[in-house]
């Protein structure tokens, strides 16, 4: 896991291989990923300061170096709306969920139907969602002589623009192009 996985709420599309451990488990894993020396996200050289005091970093113990996983494979990170979205409107699936994968077996017909999205305009359009902005309900809910009134949330909703639709499908398309030269898996959680 990379630092930057804590921080991100929402979806990561990305690639791996089905592994059948000797107990029978199976599990996913990212063949090309591996560990990296990198410079400390978290401070200058080893030392962070907090006023006028200058100390060790604690998470690299002062190294200014930490060891990180990283990985070649691509991966596209979205919102949990618009990776259910991209599940149901793009990978075809009927019941969409927060984890999930595709066989290798099935990758060429999406490589197909993604390569049609990223051309043609109107394969798009089923995708495409208006902004909206709606005021919650006002209810008014009366004790004795006291009326009190709430108003509900209001709750905007950014859309799905043509833009955007067209990068989901050209990264994954490039993710299913990689998943089919090393014959893996396009997973998503
Ligand atoms: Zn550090």
């Amino acid at each position: 896991m990379k630092l930057n996985d804590l921080l991100n709420e929402g979806m990561e599309f990305g690639t791996c291989k089905l592994e059948t451990r000797e107990d029978g488990t199976r599990v996913f894993s990212d063949p090309s990923s591996r560990q990296e020396e990198q410079n400390c996200p978290f401070c200058e050289s080893g030392k962070q300061t907090y006023g006028d005091d200058t100390y060790d970093c604690e998470y690299c113990k002062g190294s200014g170096k930490t060891m990180e996983w990283v990985s070649d494979s691509p991966e596209m990170q979205v919102s949990n709306a618009n990776g259910m979205a991209i599940q149901r409107d793009i990978l075809g699936l009927e019941k969409p969920d927060y984890g999930g994968s595709i066989p290798p077996e099935k990758l060429p017909e999406l490589r197909k139907k993604l390569f049609r999205m990223v051309n043609i305009d109107k394969d798009r359009e089923s995708m495409h969602q208006a902004p909206t902005d709606q005021q919650g309900k006002v209810s008014v809910s009366h004790q004795g002589n006291v009326a009190t009134i709430r108003r509900g949330a209001r709750m905007i909703s950014p859309g799905r623009s043509d833009d955007q639709v067209l990068s989901y499908a050209q990264r994954l398309l490039e993710l299913v192009d990689y998943a089919i030269k090393n014959n893996l898996y396009v997973a998503w959680a």
